[in-house]
C-alpha cells in the first residue's frame, strides 16, 4: 500500500477547506530541515516540492486525518477523554485575575511551572491589535501577563517549535536567537493542537520532544478574520475588535468592551465568521490530549473549569494548589463536579453533530 504523502493532505484536508491552521505539518518539515512545505497565502503548500521525500509524516500528524487515532485513544481516550478530577478553581494573583480570560487558571499553572523550574519557557499566545495574535516565548512571569486572556484569532504556534527545539541541528538557531539552554517547554494549545502533538510524540518526531506539558483549551471554534469576516463579527458584536478588553466562550460568547459593555453572542450567530475548518472540525471540544483542559463551561464568572487528564497533570495541579498559585472555588463539591461532566458531554456531542 503507498503512503499517503503532502499531495494527499492537500487534497483530502488543505483543498477540502478541514486545514485547523496548527502549523504541524510545515514545523516539522522545517525542524528537519527539509522545507519541502511552508506556509503560503496562509495555508500549508509546497515551497520546495523537490525537497519532499514522501515520507508522509506530514500527513500522518496531521490532527485531521485518522492515523495514528487508535494509539492516541488508548492512551487519552475520547469522546470526553479520560478524567482523573475536576475542579473550578481560579489564580489568586491579581495581576492575573485583572487580565484573564476565565479564573486565570492557565497563566497561575505556567507560571508554577516557571517558578519551579519544572519547565524552562512557555508558549503561548498574545493578542495583538486588529483581532491578530502572536505567539510568544514566555520565560519570566511579565510575559506570560502579557499572555493572559484569550484570543480570536487562529495562532499557528507549533509552527515556532522550531525556534526553541533543542536538537542538536538547531541548537545553533536557538542560540543566536538568545534562547539557548531550553530544553522544556510548555504550551497553551487548542484541541488541534494538542492532538498534533500527541500525534508528534507518540511516534517520536522533532520537534515535539520539547513540549513537556499542554494546557489544553477548551474549543468550540475559532477566528481568522480577513476585512469581510472582521466587518460581519463586530456587526454582530455590536463593538469594534479593538474595543474589546475581554473574551469569554462558554455556552455563549461573552465579550466585555473597553467601556464596560457587554454582549452576549449565541455561537450559532458566529457561525457564518467562524473558520470553516472549524465548524467542521470533530476532534473532542474538551481537549482531551491536554495533561489539563481548561474552559470557562461550568464555572461561574472569574473562574476557570479544570479538567485534569494525566498524572503530570494532576502534579502539576496539585503543587500550585498547595504553594497558593491558585484556589479552588469554596462550594466545589461533587455535585457541581458531575453537573460539569454533563455540559461537558453536551458540548462534545453538539460539536461532533455540528455541520
Ligand atoms: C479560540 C478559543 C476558543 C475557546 N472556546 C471555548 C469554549 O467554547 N468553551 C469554553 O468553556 N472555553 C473555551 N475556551 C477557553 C477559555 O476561553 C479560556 O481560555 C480558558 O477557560 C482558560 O481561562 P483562564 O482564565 O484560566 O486563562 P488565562 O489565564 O487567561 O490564560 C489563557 C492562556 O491561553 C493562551 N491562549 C489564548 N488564546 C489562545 C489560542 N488561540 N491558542 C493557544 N493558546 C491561547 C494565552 O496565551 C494564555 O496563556 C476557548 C479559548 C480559545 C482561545
Amino acid at each position: 500500500m503507498e503512503i499517503p504523502t503532502f499531495s494527499d493532505l492537500k487534497e483530502e484536508v488543505i483543498d477540502a477547506g478541514l486545514c485547523t491552521l496548527c502549523g504541524g505539518c510545515t514545523s516539522f518539515c522545517r525542524a528537519n530541515k527539509l522545507n519541502a512545505i511552508g506556509m503560503m497565502n496562509g495555508l500549508p503548500n509546497y515551497i520546495n516540492e523537490e525537497n519532499c521525500l514522501k515520507c508522509g509524516i506530514c500527513y500522518m500528524i496531521c490532527p485531521v486525518t485518522s492515523e495514528l487515532d487508535e494509539k492516541l485513544e488508548e492512551i487519552y481516550g475520547k469522546g470526553i477523554g479520560k478524567i482523573i478530577d475536576v475542579f473550578s478553581a481560579r489564580s489568586t494573583d491579581e495581576n492575573v485575575l485583572k487580565k484573564c480570560c476565565d479564573g486565570g487558571v492557565a497563566t497561575a499553572l505556567l507560571h508554577y511551572m516557571l517558578d519551579t523550574h519544572f519547565v524552562d519557557a512557555v508558549l503561548a499566545v498574545k493578542r495583538m491589535k486588529g483581532g491578530r495574535s502572536m505567539p510568544i516565548l514566555a520565560t519570566s512571569y511579565n510575559e506570560l501577563l502579557a499572555c493572559a486572556g484569550s484570543t480570536l484569532a487562529t495562532i499557528p504556534s507549533l509552527d515556532e517549535i522550531k525556534y526553541f527545539s533543542t536538537y542538536t541541528s538547531l541548537l545553533p538557531e536557538l542560540k543566536e536567537i538568545g534562547y539557548g539552554g531550553i530544553e522544556n517547554i510548555a504550551i497553551t494549545a487548542t484541541p488541534c493542537q494538542t492532538k498534533t502533538i500527541r500525534k508528534m510524540q507518540s511516534a517520536h518526531i522533532l520537534p515535539s520532544g520539547v513540549v513537556k506539558f499542554i494546557v489544553g483549551l477548551f474549543c468550540i471554534e475559532n477566528f481568522s478574520f480577513n476585512t469581510v469576516t472582521l466587518r460581519k463579527f463586530e456587526e454582530i458584536i455590536g463593538g469594534r475588535i479593538n474595543d474589546i478588553e475581554k473574551v469569554n466562550i462558554k455556552e455563549k460568547m461573552n465579550i466585555i468592551f473597553k467601556d464596560g459593555r457587554r454582549k452576549d453572542v449565541l455561537l450559532d450567530e458566529l457561525k457564518e465568521v467562524a473558520r470553516k475548518a472549524c465548524i467542521k472540525c470533530k476532534i473532542p471540544f474538551s481537549n482531551i490530549y491536554a495533561d489539563v483542559s481548561l474552559g470557562g463551561l461550568g464555572s461561574e464568572d472569574g473562574y476557570t473549569t479544570v479538567v485534569i487528564r494525566t498524572s503530570k497533570g494532576k502534579k502539576i495541579f496539585d503543587g500550585a494548589l498547595e504553594e497558593g498559585f491558585i484556589e479552588v472555588h469554596p462550594e466545589w463539591n461533587e455535585e457541581k463536579k458531575e453537573n460539569v461532566i454533563e455540559k461537558i458531554k453536551e458540548w462534545t456531542k453538539k460539536k461532533e453533530e455540528r455541520k
